[in-house]
C-alpha cells in the first residue's frame, strides 16, 4: 500500500488546528494543516477602522467558500442566506478567529461538565454532561493560559474554578469607565474583578507587552501582543521540519478507504486547482459550522449520509451564546473607545448554579461585564453604525447628528454574555438549494431562542439596568431585546462528545465513532456550553486530544 502523504492532516488553522498541528508535529509525526485564508503578516495590518471591523476584511471566507443560511425551526424554508457568517465566527488565515477575537479567556466552571446532573432536562432540552470533567482538563487549561499568555489574577475572582497555577501574567490595566462600572457596582455589593485576557500584559516569551492601543477586537494586534495560535504554536510549528502549513487550500471532501477507516482529504486552490492528499490521521478544526458541513458533505458509499453521521446526529443541538448590551449616557467623559477592549470587570454572581433560580423561568445563567464600547474597538465609525438608537432618534440627519456628537465621548455599555442550552430542535444541516460559488452547499442553521431565553434576557437586562442607575447614567437605552437569532455568537454544537454513539458523534476524545482515525476539534463537540467565552476551553481540549492522539500513536492503535 501506497504511504500517505502525512501522519496527520488537520483541516483549519486556527484555535484548535494551532494548537493540534504544533503538539503533534513536536512529537514528531509528520503534519500538514490546511487553510483556506491566506498567511496575513503583521505588517499587513492597520488600525484601519474601514477596512477591518467595518468592511471585514479579516472575515474574507466569502462568498465563494463562506457563507450561510438560516431558518427559525424544521418546518420553515430558508428565511436568510448570508455571504458570510454574521456576528462572531468566521475565521481566515493561520490564527483563524484568533486573529481578531477580543481575548476574554475563561475556564468553563466544573459544574458545566455535568451540566444535566445539575439541571435535569428541559422541555425540548438536550442537555448532556460531557464525557469528561473539570479535573480532567485542569493541566490542559494551565497549558493554555502558559503558551498562549494570559493575564488575569485567580485571587480576585468570585467563585473561581481550583487551578493548580496562578496566570502566567497580572491583570491588564483597567481604564477610566472600566473603574466606574466596578464602582456602581460595588455600590450594589457585587464583587467586580478583571476578566482574564488572552493580552500580555508584560513582555512574555519574546512577545511585547500589550500598548494598549485599543484596536484589539476585529483586527489584528500590530505587535502581536494579542495571544493567538499564530503568533505562538503556529510560529512555534513552524519551526519542525516535519510540520507543513498550506494556506489557499479549500478542504471540501474527507476521502475514506473502507467504513472505519478515513485515508485524506480533497482541496482547492484559489485558481481552482484541485489536491488530493493523503494521511494517516485525519483532524476537523474548521469551526463549528464548518466541522459540520465537512462531516455532511464527505457522503460516500461507506458513509451515505454522511461521515460519523449512522445515528443522524452531525449536525444536532446546536447552541450558542446570546450577547446583551445596555447604554448608559454620562455628565463626565468616558471615552470608552481610547484602550484595548478587554480590560473588563465581570460580575459572575449569576452564572451557572450560583443563584437561586425558583421562579425565574429559566436554567443556567451569564455573566455581566463593563465597561464596553459598540462593535469591536468602539472607533467613530463603528460608534454610528452600531450604537442603539433611544427611542426618538432617528438613524440619519440633524436630531442623529446631535446624538452622536452628544454621546460618542460620555457613554458606556454594559453587557452580558448568556448561555443557551442545546435544544432538540436545533440543528445545522446542508441547505437543499443555497449554494456557495463553487456550487457546493451552505450550512443552513435551524434555531430560534427558546421561551427560556427570553425569560434569562430579561433578568439580566434589568440587573445591568440597576448597575447604569447606581453609575448615576442620565440616560439609559438599548439592550431590551434578545440579538436576532441568525446572529451566531460562539455556535456550539454538532458534533458532540458523549459515551453513547446514539446521541453524539464523538467520543471524549474527539474522535468520530466508528471511524478509528478521525477527529474533530472545536466548540462543535460541547455537549453543553458555559457561561464563559469559549476558547479557553476549545484549546485546553486540544491539548488533551494531542495528548491522547500522541499516546495511542506511540501504542500502534492509529498508525
Ligand atoms: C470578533 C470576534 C471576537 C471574539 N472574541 C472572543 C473572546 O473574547 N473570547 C473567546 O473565548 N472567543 C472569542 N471569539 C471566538 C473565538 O475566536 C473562537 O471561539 C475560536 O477561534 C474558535 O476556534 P476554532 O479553532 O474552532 O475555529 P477558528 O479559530 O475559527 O479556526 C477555524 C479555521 O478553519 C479554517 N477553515 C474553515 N473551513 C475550512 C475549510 N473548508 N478548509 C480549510 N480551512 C477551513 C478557517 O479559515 C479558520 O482559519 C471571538 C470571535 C470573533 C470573530
Ligand atoms: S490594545 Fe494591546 S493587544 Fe490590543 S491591539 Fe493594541 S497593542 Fe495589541
Amino acid at each position: 500500500m501506497k504511504k500517505p502523504d502525512y501522519d496527520v492532516i488537520i483541516v483549519g488553522a486556527g484555535a484548535a488546528g494551532g494548537i493540534l498541528g504544533r503538539e503533534l508535529s513536536d512529537s514528531g509525526l509528520s503534519v500538514c494543516v490546511l487553510e483556506r485564508g491566506p498567511m496575513l503578516a503583521t505588517k499587513e495590518v492597520s488600525m484601519d477602522e474601514l477596512r477591518f471591523p467595518i468592511r471585514q476584511n479579516l472575515l474574507w471566507a466569502t462568498p465563494k467558500n463562506g457563507g450561510m443560511t438560516w431558518r427559525p425551526h424544521s418546518r420553515a424554508s430558508t428565511q436568510k442566506a448570508f455571504p458570510r457568517i454574521p456576528q462572531l465566527l468566521d475565521g481566515w488565515g493561520p490564527g483563524g478567529s484568533m486573529n481578531h477575537w477580543g481575548g476574554a479567556s475563561w475556564r468553563f466552571e466544573p459544574t458545566v461538565f455535568k451540566a444535566l446532573d445539575v439541571w435535569g432536562q428541559i422541555p425540548d432540552g438536550a442537555i448532556a454532561n460531557w464525557p469528561l470533567t473539570y479535573e480532567d482538563l485542569e493541566p490542559y487549561y494551565t497549558k493554555f493560559e502558559y503558551r498562549l499568555g494570559v493575564s488575569g489574577d485567580a485571587s480576585q475572582m468570585m467563585y473561581g474554578p481550583p487551578r493548580s497555577k496562578p496566570y502566567p501574567l497580572p491583570p491588564l490595566e483597567q481604564g477610566y469607565a472600566t473603574n466606574h462600572f466596578a464602582q456602581a457596582s460595588r455600590e450594589l455589593g457585587y464583587r467586580p474583578f478583571p476578566m482574564p485576557a488572552g493580552i500580555i500584559s508584560r513582555d512574555y516569551q519574546g512577545r511585547k507587552r500589550t500598548g494598549y492601543c485599543g484596536f484589539c477586537m476585529g483586527y489584528e494586534c500590530t505587535v502581536d501582543a494579542k495571544s493567538n495560535t499564530r503568533v505562538t504554536e503556529l510560529k512555534e510549528a513552524l519551526k519542525n521540519p516535519n510540520f507543513t502549513l498550506l494556506t489557499d487550500r479549500y478542504v471540501y471532501k474527507i476521502t475514506m478507504s473502507s467504513q472505519r477507516h478515513a485515508d485524506g482529504v480533497v482541496c482547492m486552490d484559489s485558481n481552482g486547482t484541485v489536491y488530493e492528499l493523503t494521511s494517516s490521521i485525519v483532524i476537523v478544526a474548521a469551526n463549528t459550522l464548518y466541522n459540520v458541513w465537512l462531516l455532511l458533505l464527505s457522503r460516500n458509499q461507506y458513509a451515505p449520509n454522511g461521515i460519523g453521521n449512522q445515528h443522524g446526529q452531525v449536525g444536532k443541538y446546536f447552541h450558542q451564546h446570546a450577547y446583551c448590551g445596555v447604554a448608559g449616557l454620562f455628565d463626565e467623559r468616558m471615552d470608552v473607545h481610547i484602550g484595548p477592549s478587554e480590560p473588563l470587570m465581570a460580575i459572575t454572581n449569576y452564572t451557572e448554579d450560583r443563584f437561586d433560580h425558583t421562579g425565574l423561568g429559566f436554567v443556567m445563567g451569564g455573566f455581566i461585564f463593563g465597561a464596553h464600547a459598540v462593535g469591536a474597538a468602539g472607533q467613530p465609525l463603528e460608534f454610528v453604525k452600531n450604537i442603539p438608537l433611544p427611542e426618538g432618534v432617528p438613524a440619519w440627519g440633524p436630531i442623529f447628528k446631535e446624538f452622536v456628537v452628544e454621546t460618542f465621548s460620555r457613554y458606556y455599555l454594559v453587557l452580558s454574555l448568556l448561555t443557551d442550552p442545546p435544544m432538540r430542535s436545533s440543528f445545522i444541516d446542508l441547505d437543499p438549494q443555497a449554494t456557495n460559488r463553487l456550487g457546493l452547499p451552505l450550512p443552513r442553521v435551524t434555531f430560534d431562542w427558546s421561551p427560556q431565553k427570553k425569560a434569562m434576557h430579561r433578568f439580566f437586562y434589568s440587573k445591568m439596568t440597576e448597575i447604569l442607575q447606581a453609575a448615576r447614567a442620565q440616560k439609559i437605552w438599548g439592550g431590551d431585546d434578545v440579538q436576532s437569532p441568525w446572529e451566531l455568537s460562539h455556535p456550539s454544537g454538532g458534533t458532540r462528545m458523549g459515551e453513547d454513539e446514539r446521541v453524539s458523534v464523538t467520543d471524549r476524545y474527539g474522535k468520530v465513532h466508528g471511524v478509528r482515525n478521525l477527529f474533530v476539534a472545536g466548540n462543535s463537540l460541547f455537549p453543553t456550553m458555559s457561561a464563559f467565552n469559549p476558547t479557553e476551553t476549545i484549546g485546553a481540549l486540544a491539548y488533551w486530544q494531542a495528548d491522547y492522539i500522541k499516546q495511542a500513536v506511540s501504542k500502534g492503535d492509529l498508525i
